[in-house]
Order: C-alpha cells, then structure tokens, then sequence
C-alpha cells in the first residue's frame, strides 16, 4: 500500500519542494497551506503521516496536532523556525513523533518519514478475556468496542489500544515508559509525555475527570492505573 503524507506548510515554495522529495520517495503526497485546511485534509484522507509547521495561518501547527490527536493514529513530524519552539512540539503538550528545525535537508525529511514508517505503531494485542472493563466501561476486545454507561465511545486505535492495557490489569500501576514500551512499542524515541496527551483525549470522551477519577487515576510521580490501585 501506497503511505499516504499530507504536508500543512504555508511556506508554498518549501511545501512543493517536500512534496518533490516524498512523492519521489514513494509517498502518495497532499498539501494544505493553513490548519483548517490541513485538518479537513486529514479528516477526508487519513494519512499516515502529516508534515506539520508550527506556525501557520489561522490555527497554529500545535492546534492543528492536539485536534488531529483526537481522530487520527498518523505519526506527526513538525517543522519548527525556532530550537526554542522544540519543547513545546516534542510530545510535551501535542504528541507529535518528531520535528525537525528549519533549515533542514529535505533528505532528512525523507529519511525520518521512512524511519517513522518502520516503526510499529502499536503491538498486536495480547489475547485476553473478549469483555473487559467495569463501574460502567466496557471494552469488547474482539470488535474493539468501547461503551461508557452503555453509550459507544469513538476511540482512535492508540486510544484503544492505551485503554485496553490499562484495563485488562485493573489497579496495575502503568508507568508512562511501561505505557510506551506496551502501547508505542520498544523504538519509540519520542517524550515520554506523549502518553499525557492521550490520556488526556480519553479522559475526555469517557466524560472521566483526572481530579475525581471513574476510571483512570493519575498515580503522581508514578504514571496511570485503571480503578483501584493494587
Ligand atoms: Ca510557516
């Protein structure tokens, strides 16, 4: 199959040289010049992976990543102007997988693209029992449904396959690098924080709530566990 790579870059002489550069690397290639357009892109096409600037007309490249996080698994490389710019990118507050400053070599682009690609997104799930969950969440393993008072949540599969680790050790203490290692598989070289951001967005369509937790509990210092710690 053919990756699909949406480049969002309002720099339109740069952005035509990256598309150069990933098409002729085998990508099937799209382009958006601000975030709105980049998101409904993204929406339409579910790329594999997205090309991201920071700054860009009428929603930022940090928006544009939170909101893609919310229906899209596509690995995110930002272009950042500024080094300064870095620790907010990197996992921090967005989850992206990866930046580069600019001025970069697009070959480096290429390069780093391919070596996202290879990496596994996600182990396949170990067999467990087919119903999993409880205090009103249900996870059914073998459709990868997922009810919340009965009512079906829309996960996207990093959100599925987080909250199915938690869940099917209930009180098990996860630490983000545990999370990672389960969820991102080994050659994540990303933040650790990036688990945050995920947790984030599921608490969110659960209708959990971090201060007085349902289902997730923040463990301070320590990372995440389902219902009651052990
Ligand atoms: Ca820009």
């Amino acid at each position: 199959m053919t990756p699909i790579a949406l480049i969002v870059e309002d720099e339109v002489a740069l952005a035509r040289l990256v598309h150069d550069y990933l098409a002729q690397a085998g990508f099937s290639v799209q382009l958006a010049h601000d975030g709105p357009s980049g998101l409904a892109l993204a929406r339409a096409s579910d790329p594999d992976l997205v090309i991201l600037d920071v700054m860009l007309p009428r929603l930022d490249g940090l928006a544009v990543c939170r909101e893609l996080r919310s229906f899209s698994d596509a690995y995110v490389l930002m272009l950042t102007a500024r080094a300064e710019e870095i620790d907010r990118v990197v996992g921090l507050e967005v989850g992206a997988d990866d930046y580069l400053v600019k001025p970069f070599s697009p070959r480096e682009l290429v390069a780093r693209a391919r070596a996202m690609l290879r990496r596994p997104r996600r182990r396949p799930l170990a067999e467990t029992a087919p119903v999993l969950g409880g205090g009103g969440l249900t996870l059914d393993a073998l459709r990868h449904e997922v009810r919340c008072d009965g009512r079906p949540v829309e996960l996207t599969q990093l959100e599925y396959a987080l909250l199915h680790t938690l869940v099917a050790a209930p009180g098990r203490v996860f630490s983000r690098a545990q999370l990672i290692e389960q969820v991102w598989g080994h050659a994540f070289y990303g933040d650790d924080h990036v688990v945050d951001v995920h947790v984030a967005n599921l608490r969110k369509k659960l209708g959990d709530d971090a201060a007085q937790p349902r289902f997730i509990a923040t463990v301070r210092g320590v990372g995440y566990c389902f219902g009651r710690r052990r």
